[in-house]
């Protein structure tokens, strides 16, 4: 971190600032110029702002060098993650597709849903137990009841589970049947909620909050990573903007950024990135062609029927479809993928 002091800026001012830091155990390099004073810090800089240097007089700015978040950085670790869920990798060079319907809304409808993704070659199940809508009024799930009709689709098919938990007295329950915990959008800043679920042994699906930027969304997988979880999924799902042609917009440029900053695997969630079934293909395509490790994307056998996000849902043969042509963009990106359309 350096400090910059003001144009002018007293010697006393400067001592004792520099008197401060060294107080907060930190190395100082000071170089007068001709016109300010620099102060270069070294040391961890995580507790600087809580030490008020900002607001010391004579001084102008603090610029960080290092990032804010630490375990989460590339700098901090070597290589990237790979996630390793019963199996199926998840950041390695295999791209993964995590497929299945908006909510649990039955039995028949999840076990047979899951049956249609994995043919088509989808490796992890997704699929909503506890589900956060807009209007107190829409379905709101299943419940724990949905959480066993997720284990028995386990069961039957061998596909990890991904679900969502939404507050922190459901953490447990969540823990004892999901494969993955998914922290959804609007909970991505409920540290209450990231804090307990740090506490878990399972992997934490990640998802970006509406109007998070990138630096924000890396703190709360940092502060996942702090409590002891490191198993974390990044997710994009698209941004709240002025476009109202999409339900959001999806910012692909995340990818390429989280790529280069962090070593946390990245996915795309087209379905809500976009709510428009028409979309979800090619975004998915983009997001793979962008440097994503999978997608996550929502399929209803009847969408006209879905309980939640019918509208972005994909047939069986629209996924099927989606399927064929991820895997030309996968081939393209030296990626391995495996639909099986058949
Ligand atoms: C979901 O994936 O089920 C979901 C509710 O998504 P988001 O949190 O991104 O809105
Ligand atoms: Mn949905």
């Amino acid at each position: 971190m350096i400090v910059v002091m003001r144009h002018g800026a007293e010697e006393d001012e400067i001592n004792a600032v520099v008197f401060r830091l060294k107080q907060e155990g930190y190395k100082i390099e000071v170089s007068k110029g001709e016109e300010r004073t620099i102060i270069g810090v070294v040391g961890l800089n995580t507790r600087l702002a809580e030490t008020g240097i900002e607001v010391m007089p004579g001084v102008d700015k603090v610029v960080p060098i290092l990032p804010p978040y630490k375990i989460a950085s590339t700098n901090d670790k070597k290589g990237k993650t790979i996630i390793n869920v019963n199996g199926v990798e998840i950041g390695g060079n295999r791209i993964q597709v995590f497929a299945g319907p908006c909510a649990v809304e039955n039995r028949e409808q999840l076990l047979e849903t899951a049956r249609v993704v994995q043919k088509a070659g989808a490796s992890i199940l997704r699929g909503g137990a506890f589900k956060p809508r807009t209007s107190p009024y829409s379905f709101q799930g299943l419940e724990e009841e949905g959480l066993k009709i997720l284990a028995e689709a386990r069961r039957i098919t061998g596909m990890p589970v991904v679900t969502e938990v939404m507050d922190t007295k459901s953490v447990d329950v969540v823990a004892e049947y999901a494969d993955i915990i998914q922290i959804g959008a609007r909970n991505m800043q409920n540290y209450a909620l990231l804090k307990e679920v740090a506490l878990t042994e399972k992997p934490v699906l990640l998802k970006r909050g509406p109007s998070a930027t990138i630096e924000e969304w890396v703190l709360a997988a940092e502060y996942l990573m702090a409590g002891g979880n490191e198993q974390i999924i990044l997710c994009e799902r698209g941004i709240r903007t002025f476009e109202n042609a999409t339900r959001n917009t999806l910012d692909l440029s995340a990818v390429p950024i989280l790529k280069a900053i962090t070593h946390l695997p990245v996915i795309v969630d087209p379905s809500h990135g976009t709510g428009k079934w028409r979309l979800v293909t090619p975004m998915s395509k983009a997001a793979i062609a962008a440097g994503a490790d999978g997608v996550m994307v929502e399929v209803h056998l009847n969408p006209a029927e879905a309980l939640s996000d019918g509208m972005q849902s994909l047939t069986e043969n629209n996924f099927i479809v989606l399927m064929k042509e991820v895997e030309k963009i996968c081939q393209a990106m030296g990626r391995h993928f495996s639909s099986n359309p058949g």
